[in-house]
């Protein structure tokens, strides 16, 4: 079969114009059917995680749980084994960890109080790196699954400039493109406080 044949039949399978040439109509719509339309991944159903995974994907907003199943299911596919290790975190337990190195025994784990970090509303959870049974908290397959995440319309924290956070993935709203994180969890303080929805 030539090659134009072959496209020719993708194409008329994809639904695109059949004219035997992969242009970009033509990789959008295999993009598409195979990756998922970026953001959107929510529309296929990832299969359950671990039950470690699970327990933490739980205390996500229903928007993210998707996301996070995927990003497990897609890093699997390329081989890495990662869990989700870190979900949601409530006010008090952030400010608990905000106390660790600072008035609490234990080194600084973070410099988000409660209520300012991107975990205390549901739409953040850290990703550990796995071989067999051995976590890695180090290891450069981190970045091969940033890009996997921001495929998905995750925001990395691996791509942040001032404090890299590699483990670290979230979903940012709409309403939230452009904003700066301080203003953007401001925001997310006023509609938990007000019981309006994040991603309403
Ligand atoms: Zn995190």
């Amino acid at each position: 079969m030539s090659l134009e044949t072959m496209i020719r039949e993708v194409q008329a399978r994809l639904g695109v114009q059949v004219d035997g040439r992969a242009g970009p109509e033509t990789w959008h719509a295999i993009h598409a059917r195979i990756i998922g339309p970026a953001g959107a991944a929510a529309q296929t159903e990832a299969a359950p995680a671990d039950p470690r995974s699970e327990q933490c994907i739980a205390t996500l907003l229903p928007e993210v749980r998707p996301l996070a199943r995927g990003l497990i299911e897609k890093a699997a596919m390329h081989g890495i084994a990662i869990r989700v290790i870190s979900g949601t975190r409530s006010y008090a337990e952030q400010d608990a960890l905000y106390a660790k190195g600072r008035t609490a025994p234990g080194e600084k784990v973070t410099n988000a109080r409660g209520g300012h970090s991107n975990h205390n509303f549901g739409i953040a959870f850290d990703i550990g790196i796995f071989e067999g049974k051995r976590y890695l908290g180090d290891s450069p397959k981190y970045k091969a699954v940033g890009a996997l995440g921001m495929d998905l319309g995750l925001e990395w924290g691996g791509s942040w400039k001032t404090i890299v956070d590699q483990p670290h993935y979230q979903l940012r709203p709409a309403w939230a493109a452009g904003l700066r994180e301080r203003e953007m969890l401001a925001e997310l303080r006023r509609r938990t406080a007000e019981g309006v929805g994040v991603f309403g």
